[in-house]
């Protein structure tokens, strides 16, 4: 497949990790920080490839992993509410919160609606001006301008029944807090390629500079995400700490400027709230002064919150990188992805859902690198 296949020549990668044996002197640990990149690491066996020592700790990359219970059962309330039709991306529906999930509301009868972009819901909006509707905004940097874009449609249509759960969380603020956590495992990142195509990446260059670590901007296929572990391994070797760009096809330093005026507009810097992590400082966006009026959470009121119930779930050791889906003890049987006990389950991007389908167990290496190595 054309633009696909050329970053997934398998002599390319045994080149690649060739290369990586001969370079590599002593053991690094090294954080992709998107799902997505754990996804293809996981799925492809390149985690269980890398010569001895080099050893891949999945981040806090989904963005539906990260989002808090209270959050979703906010969620939850709203969908339930009479006249409202609340939309969402599919990923969200089966995440559970503290008794149920947007699926259930929905089966119940809520006006539970799945969209394929947020100015679909703002179109439903125009459409149907007796129903309030919401849109659960959920994401990184990469879904903000879209949603920031949803905001100006609605906006400049003159909608007063258009509103969003907002949810926003940001990387470089998540990567600060894994770097000053005294138990930080890290020598080095790779950098989520999609963020930067969006922001750039010079809100890295001081991370990189303050805590000596590499950071390498890095995409989404076999032969990128090789290609960014070699880079960063040479950095370590050689006692670099910098940013590097290995997607340089799609990323820029200055990003997306375009995009990041929309974001700037629309939304300002926020504490947040990560599940399973805790409160970041300025790592949210939430809407900025001036577009208050299309925030679901100040248009309902909120019932009391329910606390946050004690789970076996251990995302929040999965997503800081401390422990892996195989050392979790419902991993694969009582947390499966059609019955998900955590998000990192249920989402697309998930790690436990990533290492389910990659047929990962604690004792059997994944199918992808007995074919690989075959
Ligand atoms: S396997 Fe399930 S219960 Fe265990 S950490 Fe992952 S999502 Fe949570």
């Amino acid at each position: 497949m054309k633009y696909l296949d050329e970053y997934r020549d398998p002599a390319l990668a045994r080149r690649l990790l060739a290369e990586l044996g001969a370079v590599a002197t002593r053991p690094w640990r090294l954080m992709e920080v998107c799902g997505g990149q754990t996804h293809t690491l996981v799925r492809q066996g390149i985690d269980e490839l890398l010569p001895a020592g080099i050893r891949m700790i999945h981040g806090p990359g989904c963005p539906v992993c990260v989002t808090p219970v209270a959050v979703i059962d906010r969620a939850l309330e709203l969908a339930a509410t009479p006249d409202v039709v609340f939309t969402s991306f599919g990923d969200m529906l089966r995440v559970p919160g503290t008794s149920t999930s947007l699926l259930q509301v929905k089966a119940a009868g809520g006006d539970v609606r799945v969209v394929y972009s947020p100015a679909d819901a703002v179109r439903i909006a125009a459409a149907e001006p007796r129903r309030r509707v919401v849109f659960l905004a959920v994401g990184f940097e990469t879904t903000a301008p879209a949603n920031a874009a949803a905001v100006l449609l609605a906006e400049s249509l003159g909608l007063t029944n258009f509103s969003m759960l907002v949810s926003h969380v940001l990387v470089p603020p998540a990567i600060t807090a894994i770097l000053e956590d005294p138990e930080c495992l890290v020598d080095g990142f790779l950098a989520a390629g999609h963020v930067c195509s969006v922001m750039g990446y010079t809100e890295y260059e001081p991370i990189a500079a303050r805590y000596r670590v590499p950071l390498v901007v890095t995409g989404f296929e076999p032969l990128d995400l090789l290609e960014g572990i070699l880079m960063a391994v040479h950095q370590l070797e050689s006692g670099r700490h910098e940013v590097e760009n290995q997607y340089a096809r799609a990323v820029h330093r200055d990003g997306n400027q375009v995009a990041q005026e929309a974001i700037r507009r629309v939304f300002r810097v926020a504490d947040k709230e990560w599940r399973g992590i805790g409160s970041i400082p300025d790592s949210g966006l939430v809407l900025a002064d001036g577009y208050e009026r299309f925030d679901a959470a100040l248009w309902f009121p909120s019932g009391p919150r329910s606390p946050e119930s004690a789970s076996e779930c251990i995302a929040g050791q999965i997503l800081t990188g401390v422990k892996t889906p195989t050392d979790c003890p419902a991993y694969g049987t009582r947390c499966t992805p059609r019955h998900p006990l955590g998000a990192p389950m249920v989402s697309s991007e998930g790690t436990c859902a990533a290492f389910f389908s990659a047929g990962r167990t604690a004792a059997a290496p994944s199918p992808a690198l007995n074919a690989a190595t075959s």
